[in-house]
């Protein structure tokens, strides 16, 4: 018991004996990160990185987006397949 506890405060222990806690590298928002970054409904290059091949929104665990600007990347892209600029979804 004592053996854990020490392992989880010792800042020098990497965690490496689990691979489910394998060490990840923290995926920053593009949106924040960037400044310059502005996300057009009108503009399905710049949408398609935040779709699938089947057309669905990525989840923010693989976009990386923080959740402020995964609610406007979601809204855009809602956006932009109503007025016909993403698919709904693809054939097959
Ligand atoms: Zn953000």
């Amino acid at each position: 018991m004592a053996d854990k506890k020490q392992k989880r405060d010792n800042k020098n222990y990497d965690g490496d004996y689990n691979p489910k806690y394998r060490k990840q590298r923290k995926k920053v928002c593009v949106l924040c990160s960037d400044k310059n970054f502005v996300l057009d409904y009108k503009n399905p290059e710049q949408l398609r990185k935040f779709v699938n091949d089947k057309g669905k929104i990525l989840p923010r665990r693989t976009t990386g987006a923080c959740a402020k600007h995964q609610r406007d990347i979601t809204t855009a892209i809602k956006r932009a397949r109503h007025i016909a600029v993403l698919p709904y979804t693809t054939k097959d």
